[in-house]
Formats: structure tokens, sequence, C-alpha cells
């Protein structure tokens, strides 16, 4: 073949392979620039974290290298094969900080390829200027993390480098600070997790109320969901894919009740596994009743879907499209389905496509995958009213890895947006837009976060 049919073919395939539908006038040169000046400097909502208060990280045995590989490194290293015995001396001061990466060494040279351990050294050269985790930097990174929590470090990481106006916090412990900045979440875990006479006399001692029927315990739910949303709560979280099948069956009272009074009559000391399906009638007759308090209020519902964390799960309890029932039945209920449904992203995105009340949530997604991200952002803003994407929230316990994850967001959020104006999917403008839109508009909207 001549040469210039070669570079002619060469061009054509470079152009096939870029090709995405054109709908508006190329960008102007320089775009690219400006859409990442935008978002590195725009302010975020930051929907789900787990944050624990700055002073109870300054507890011995947390503050060295370590933090930074917590707690979804943990995962991958315990995935490439460290014991669980050995990996939890690593989180005490009976090794120091040597010790601790002569142990951690081998494991962390296997599993350093994942996200989630690239995050930790994103995070690692950008907030303490340490560019590698080995034998030679540990000591000093170590060090840095022990100085930097002896200032003003949480607001400094969230306010000044993440740029974060709201948190919101899957925890009962509303002690992180500011309210006007700090919200949280509430899980109703002791209502659906019932599984033995102790643990509903539990909440009957919570509540300093008898509870000896369904209607009983139906009824203290209520006490407890209006209490919880009275204070800094702006949602209800549903966690149970790490438990059972997300498909919550709209069971009768009848069925319910049957095991309500079952598990009363249990010798004292016996249980019902709270993930069989003896228990799962009640359980989802439970969640039901949640429900019918979210819209009661029109109090939003954040529900975990696709990969549960840690070692050892079944995937497909925690596929979205098991919770289309639901969709339907509590057309007034918002569902923010999270962690862009990992690895589910086609059915994921399709619920938000067909259901008025489905919302994404990418939150967890860029460590878990960057290239899923990427991948699915695209499609999903080619699917999704972007009214109903949310794109951050970094699912950790710690600030420092809030950081890094933002970066990693940053970086796909402005990657994906850059193709779409290159190729004429979107103008820049409506590509800014849509930044501001899915990092912080939407969240506060859908979250109802400048109203309280
Ligand atoms: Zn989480």
């Amino acid at each position: 073949m001549k040469r210039t049919t070669l570079t002619t073919l060469a061009v054509a395939l470079l152009f096939s392979l870029q090709a995405q539908i054109q709908i508006k006038p190329l960008p102007q040169g320089g775009y690219e620039q400006r859409i990442r000046n935008y978002i590195d400097n725009m302010r975020i909502v930051d929907t789900h974290e787990h944050l624990e208060a700055q002073a109870g990280w300054m507890k011995s045995g947390k503050l060295d290298f370590m933090l930074l590989l917590q707690h979804y490194t943990y995962d991958d290293i315990r995935s490439a094969g460290m014991p669980k015995q050995a990996f939890n001396k690593l989180l005490t001061d009976s090794l120091t900080v040597m010790e601790k990466w002569t142990a951690i060494k081998p494991y962390w040279e296997a599993t350093s390829n994942t996200a989630y351990s690239r995050a930790a050294l994103l995070t690692a050269d950008k907030l303490f200027g340490v560019k590698d985790l080995n034998g030679k930097t540990v000591e000093e990174l170590s060090a840095k993390i022990k100085n930097a929590y002896q200032t003003d470090w949480y607001n400094h990481v969230l306010i000044e480098k993440c740029g974060i106006d709201y948190v919101v916090t899957d925890s009962d412990n509303h002690n992180l600070g500011d309210p006007g900045m700090f919200k949280y979440v509430k899980r109703f875990g002791e209502f659906i997790f019932a599984v033995s006479a102790e643990k509903i006399g539990i909440v009957a001692k919570q509540q300093n109320t008898p509870i000896k029927t369904l209607d009983d315990f139906v009824t203290a739910l209520g006490v407890a969901f209006h209490k919880a949303m009275d204070k800094d709560n702006v949602a209800v979280k549903i966690g149970t894919a790490y438990e059972r099948t997300l498909f919550f069956e709209d069971v009768s009272k009848e069925r319910a009740e049957a095991v309500f009074n079952k598990i009363m009559s249990l010798p004292a000391g016996t249980v019902l596994s709270y993930n069989g399906s003896e228990i799962k009638p009640l359980q989802d007759y439970m969640v039901h009743r949640i429900l019918d308090l979210a819209k009661a209020t029109n109090t939003p519902v954040q529900i975990h879907t696709g990969l549960q964390a840690g070692d050892g799960n079944y995937i497909e309890n925690s596929n979205p499209t098991l919770l289309a029932n639901l969709f339907l039945k509590y057309r007034d209920v918002r569902f923010i389905l999270f962690h862009g449904g990992y690895p589910f992203g086609g059915q994921y995105g399709s619920l938000a496509k067909n259901f008025r009340n489905v919302y994404l949530d990418m939150c967890w997604l860029y460590i878990i995958s960057p290239s899923y991200s990427e991948r699915y952002l695209h499609e999903w803003l080619e699917t999704v009213p972007a009214s109903k994407i949310m794109a951050f929230g970094g699912d950790f316990r710690n600030v420092e890895n809030i950081y890094g994850h933002l970066l990693f967001a940053k970086q796909v959020v402005t990657k994906v947006l850059t193709e779409k104006v290159r190729d004429g999917y979107f103008t820049e403008a409506e590509a800014v837009k849509i930044a501001q839109m899915i990092l912080h508009d939407n969240a506060i909207r859908i979250l109802k976060l400048d109203q309280r």
C-alpha cells in the first residue's frame, strides 16, 4: 500500500475512534484549560462520608502512614493475602513505623496498582509532598501526618484544600463541628435487624415504652424517625446490601406479624439469622414503613448499591434493579442510588432514566475504578437528566483521603466534559454548567441543604 493511502487510512481511523455525535459547533482553542480551571476552583458538595472527628484520630496507633491506606487499601491488602490478625497489629502502637512498613511491604507491592492505592499515593504527594511510599519515606510521611493533627487540620483540608461547602456524613455521632457545614444521615438498623427479643427490648428501653406487638414496633420506628429528622439529619441511609438482597417485597402485615411474634417468643439468648429467609418478611415490612415515613416527611433515601467493601460478599444482593418495585410504589420518595452501582453501571443508569424519583450518586466510585467512572459518566450524561446526578462523595473516615479522592473525581469529570466539548456534544458553556450541577448544585437541591 502507498504511503499516502496509509496516512489517509490512519487519519480516518483516528477520526472514527474519536467520533461522538456532533450537535454543537466545535469549541474555541483553550477550552480544556478553561474547563479544568473552573472545576479546580469551584465549590463542592460532598454527599457521603463516614468522617470521624479530628480528636478521634489523635488516639494512639492511628497517626502514621497507615492513615492514608485506610480504609479501602486495607481491603486490597487483605485481598492480596495478608492475614487479618497480622494486619490488625498494624493499627496499634505495638509496632514502630518501620516495623509496620516491613510487615506490609510485600502486600503493598502486590496491591499498589489498584486505584485505592493510587489514591493513597496521590494524597501523600499532594497533601504532604511525599512522592512515594517506601522504606525511605514512611517515617517522614508519618511525622508530617502527626504534625498536621496539631493544627486546625480538618478545616484546612475540607474548606481550603477541597473547597467543600457541605459534608454529608453517615454517622450517629454529630460531633464534627460547624452544623452549617456538617450534615448527617440516619440508618434505622435496629428496626431492620431486630433478630431477638433482647434487641427489640433495647429499642423499648431507649424509648422508655413497652414494645409487645408489631404495631408498637412500628410506632417506635416513627418516634425514632421524627426525632432523627429534627436533628441535623438530611436523609435516611439503607445499607442492607451488605447483609441481604435489595429486593424488599411488599409483604402483608400478617406475614410480618408472624415473624415478629416468633422473635418475641424465642427463648432468651436465641436469635433469628439477620440475613436469613425467616426474618426477611419482617425486614421487608419495616423498610416499607421507613419509606412511608420518608414519603410523609419528604426525606430523601440513600441506598447502597453495587460493590460491598471488605471481603466475602454476594454482589448479586446489591444489584440496583432489585429496587424497582420500591421506585414504583413510592413515587414521591427521592431514591439516591450510591456508588455508581458498580459493576451494574448500565442497569443503574437506566433506573434513573426510567424513574423520575431515582437519582445517581457517584460517591466512592472514582477510587473503585477511575476508568469505569469515566466510561459511565460519559454514558449517564447521554442517558440521564444531568439534574439527577451527584458526582462526589469521598466515602472515607479521614479528611486526607477525601482530598485524594476529590482529585480523582475532578480529573475524571474534567476529562469526560472536555471530551464531550471536543466532540461537539456539549458547548463549553454547557459543560461548565453541568460541572456546577453535578458537583454542587444538584446535591444542595436534592438533599435540601440550603433550607436548613
Ligand atoms: Zn459509605
